[in-house]
């Protein structure tokens, strides 16, 4: 660099002169005659200026040099030939001018040496280059093998070759400078000589030298300067070396980038653990692993992981979800072995085994009250709460808590639920708990058994909860009590007085009339079934209601049903936990803890649970938090992958393989007689191997009842005409329960048969296109009746079947005579808008109406 900048310093000075000059030479004339005969004589100045320059032999060093290094003498000549300026092009003059030759060989001489020693220099490069290279092809063999042999080596490795090349850059930089400063010091002699000579007519000396000058240095500079260039060139480049060694070059440079792409990689994570052993891991795989936390447990990264799934054709991100057998596959793939757990073990260990029977101690029996609407089950409860003896001393027990507990005059006590509905006793059930010891039975004496009379016994039985029958409201004239026991006989409740051994206590909640008896009854029932719990050991329990308070939070009403309950306890109810902030007895009162059979409300939950979760106190916070974010886990799947987890193809599926030997199903008809003919039709149908179980089989719509019902025993539901509720198949669709709608016997028990028999699926013979409500009836004068409706759900389609329902009861089926959007006829309309309708054939269309669209299908059935 100080050599260019030196040469543009000579170049501006030599520019001024020249200009100058160039004039007086022209002067004097000079001819010089070339080898083809032609004499120019601005050429003879450039001989001149040579000769300034004095040297010897100039032509020979030249024609020496450009054989060895051809690039060093070329490229003057290149460079010379293009400027007309120095049109006498060094090597054409140099044989026929004598006085040139002299010149020029003094010249020459000089550079000879310059150019001499550049090629010394040159040599020497070559043979440092040839070391270099064959170290490097020496390198180049060792790395493959390294790369081949070890990842991890070529590393540490790594390191060392940039020491070492470190040291070689030094030594060729070394050289370099030497090289370098040698030609300074050339370059000073020369310009110490040149003056000298062509002191008088330096000018043309001048003009041509800059160039000579420039080439010159560069001559025996540019190896060195580009050294590391070149020679990487040379040696890829070598015919010899193509041939030879091409593949090893070509890996070799594919070596070196993956070694720097590791390098960098390392680098970026921050390479502390560079020489990181592979360390087989028992890797811990539950049910769902993210590729993220598999890497994780692995210490692997998650990129390998990909890699090595996208290897098997699995495209995975890293935040996907693995099954367990993919997860399992990859760990020992990567050389880990594998302990497969289920992720519902974090529910180990939770609740723990019954206690040892000497724990126990007798416990308070929990009552439910359940039965037909208006037989007097709260004005029951009231009464009953009447005739707790405690509630003197402290004001009673209030209402504002969904259970309580009475004590008898003897001291002895029972617990009552005031559970909200059938469904809702069920819905605890169908959440695992078992909160109920037995059921109290309203029947109203003078009404006798009513629909929900039969649901109440329908779930107390498939709870298999004792059952008690209250035959209330014994003060009234028309109060029949044996009528109630007669058709209680219908449904399999037989009571004592028939021989059967279900108590049945006449009452009278208005009168207070045997209440007394009532209790008694519970006590005696209770004695029984010998109920006792430990009540020293951590608390375990039920919710029975949950609600968000708004002053308070999330409140619980809990019954512990073994263990003792107490502030500052931490909880886990269903898929939420809190440390016990306050508990509330069913008075109101603060109470610092709770024994089993005790309700109580419990505040300090982070979130409301459900009614019917379990709940239980463990050790810690980081347990508690475990077990709750893994339960709302599970709740997010099932919400989102809800499979029909009772369907009636799954149920009788398990029953063909033996699974299953009973096949419970829920059954709502629109009249009494085609329910008992399904019913008839089912029994029928079992075998001694299997045989259908109706859990439930009612008239009316499907309700959410009916699914809480279906729920806990895992039963499918079948509606004969008709359909369920918005509620209901709401609750359907989240519990996984299917719910089958028919119209036709033979269809049902062909279904079953079909399903039965494993010869066909059964295949839905209708598709639902879409609800109408209808809003108001008009009577139109020829036309007849037309429903104005507003489309809820999908589409009604013209052409298409009706069915008209009623209170979720079908009571028409037929086909649309009219389907009218303002005046047009139309063929569809869409949900949200509003038409009018008229059936063929069917005028009793009310306002409050559903209006029900669907297809019939086609199906080519194999069953004879
Ligand atoms: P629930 O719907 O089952 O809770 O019934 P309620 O307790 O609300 O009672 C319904 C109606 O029956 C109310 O008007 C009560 O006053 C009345 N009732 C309840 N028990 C008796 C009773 O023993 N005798 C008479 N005469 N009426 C009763
Ligand atoms: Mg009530």
């Amino acid at each position: 660099m100080s050599d260019s900048t030196e040469t543009g310093d000579r170049k501006k000075a030599s520019g001024g002169k020249t200009l100058s000059l160039k004039r007086t030479v022209e002067t004097g004339q000079v001819r010089q005659s070339f080898s083809r005969g032609r004499t120019k004589s601005v050429v003879v100045e450039k001989k001149r200026k040579r000769t300034i320059k004095a040297g010897e032999e100039g032509a020979p060093a030249a024609e020496e040099a450009a054989p060895k290094k051809a690039p060093a003498p070329e490229q003057p000549a290149a460079k010379a030939a293009p400027k007309p300026a120095a049109k006498p092009a060094p090597k054409k003059p140099e044989p026929k001018a004598d006085r040139g030759g002299m010149v020029l060989r003094t010249l020459t001489d000089d550079e000879m040496q310059a150019r001499a020693q550049a090629l010394e220099e040159a040599k020497i490069r070559e043979v440092e280059e040839r070391q270099v290279a064959e170290i490097e092809a020496k390198r180049r063999a060792e790395d493959d093998e390294r790369y081949r042999l070890e990842r991890e080596e070529a590393a540490r490795r790594e390191a060392e070759e940039a020491e070492r090349r470190a040291v070689e850059e030094e030594a060729k930089s070394k050289a370099e400078e030497e090289a370098k400063r040698r030609a300074a010091e050339k370059e000073k002699a020369e310009r110490a000589k040149a003056p000298k000579v062509a002191d008088a007519d330096d000018a043309p000396a001048a003009k041509a030298h800059p160039r000579k000058r420039e080439e010159t240095p560069e001559a025996a500079k540019p190896a060195p300067a580009r050294k590391g260039e070149p020679r990487r060139r040379e040696g890829k480049l070598t015919i010899t070396r193509a041939l030879t060694d091409d593949e090893g070059g070509r890996q070799r440079s594919l070596a070196a980038m993956r070694r720097r792409m590791e390098r960098d990689k390392k680098r970026a994570r921050g390479g502390s653990q560079e020489p990181r052993q592979k360390v087989a891991r028992e890797v811990v795989i539950p049910e769902a692993i993210t590729v993220q936390e598999l890497g994780n447990r692995m210490a692997e990264r998650a990129v390998d992981i990909i890699k090595l799934l996208m290897k098997q054709g699995v495209m995975v991100k890293i935040n996907d979800v693995l099954d367990p057998d993919t997860a399992q596959l990859v760990a020992e793939e990567m050389g880990h072995t594998v302990k497969r757990v289920s992720e519902a073990d974090v529910e180990e260990g939770l609740t723990t085994e019954d206690d040892a029977e000497e724990l126990k101690q007798p416990r308070a029996p929990v009552v439910t009250v359940m039965g037909h609407v208006d037989h007097g089950k709260t004005s029951l409860l009231d009464a009953l709460r009447k005739t707790d003896v405690a509630s003197g001393e402290a004001g009673g027990i209030t209402q504002h808590i969904g259970a309580y507990q009475v004590t008898m005059p003897a001291g002895d006590k029972i617990t009552f639920l005031d559970t909200p509905g059938h469904a809702a006793f069920t819905a605890m059930r169908a959440r695992g708990a078992k909160a109920t010891d037995l059921v109290v039975l309203v029947v109203a004496a003078d009404d006798g058994v009513m629909p929900q009379t039969i649901e109440a016994i329908h779930h107390s039985k498939a709870a298999e909860v004792p059952m008690i029958v209250a035959i209330n409201k014994m003060d009234k004239p028309e109060a029949d009590p044996t009528r109630v026991k007669n058709e209680l006989l219908q449904h399999d409740v037989i009571l004592e007085d028939f021989g059967g051994d279900i108590m049945g206590i006449e009452v009278s909640a208005k009168a207070g009339q045997g209440l007394e008896k009532l209790e008694e009854a519970i006590l005696l029932q209770a004695e029984i079934l010998e109920l006792k719990a430990n009540p020293e050991r951590e608390a375990e329990g039920v919710v029975i209601e949950a609600k968000l308070d708004k002053g308070r939070g999330p409140v619980a009403t809990a019954l512990v049903q073994r263990g003792t309950l107490r502030v500052g306890d931490i909880l886990v109810a269903g898929a939420e936990w809190g440390r016990v902030r306050a508990l509330l007895n069913d008075r109101g009162q603060n109470t610092a803890e709770a024994g089993p059979s005790v309700p109580v409300e419990v505040l300090g939950l982070n979130g409301t649970p459900e009614a019917g979760d379990v709940f239980v106190v463990v050790e810690n916070e980081s347990r508690a938090r475990e077990v709750t974010e893994y339960r709302q886990r599970m709740q997010r799947n099932a919400r989102t992958g809800g499979a029909a987890r009772t369907s009636l193809d799954q149920m009788l599926s398990q029953l063909k393989e033996g699974e299953r030997h009973e096949v419970p199903v829920v059954i709502k008809g629109d009249v009494q007689g085609s329910v008992e003919a399904i019913v008839q039709a089912l029994d029928k149908m079992g075998t001694d191997e299997v045989k259908a179980r109706v859990l439930h089989a009612g008239v009316g719509g499907i309700t959410e009842s009916d699914v809480t019902l279906a729920q806990a025993s895992g039963a499918p539901i079948i509606g004969f005409n008709v359909r369920a509720n918005v509620q209901a198949r709401d609750a359907a669709r989240q519990a996984g329960i299917e719910i089958r709608y028919y119209s036709v016997i033979y269809d049902l028990v062909d279904d079953v048969k079909a399903a039965m028999a494993g010869m066909l699926s059964p295949e839905l013979r209708e598709t639902f296109i879409g609800n109408a409500e209808i809003l108001e009836v008009f009577n139109i004068s020829k036309v007849g009746k037309v429903a104005g409706c507003r489309v809820t759900e999908g589409a009604v389609r013209r052409g298409a079947k009706v069915r008209l329902i009623r209170d979720d009861v079908v009571i028409h089926e037929g086909t649309l005579s009219t389907l009218k959007r303002f005046k047009d006829e139309v063929k569809e309309v869409h949900g949200g808008q509003e038409c009018g309708m008229a059936f063929e054939n069917y005028q009793d269309m009310r306002a409050g109406d559903v209006i029900e669209c669907f297809e019939v299908e086609e199906i080519a059935r194999t069953l004879d």
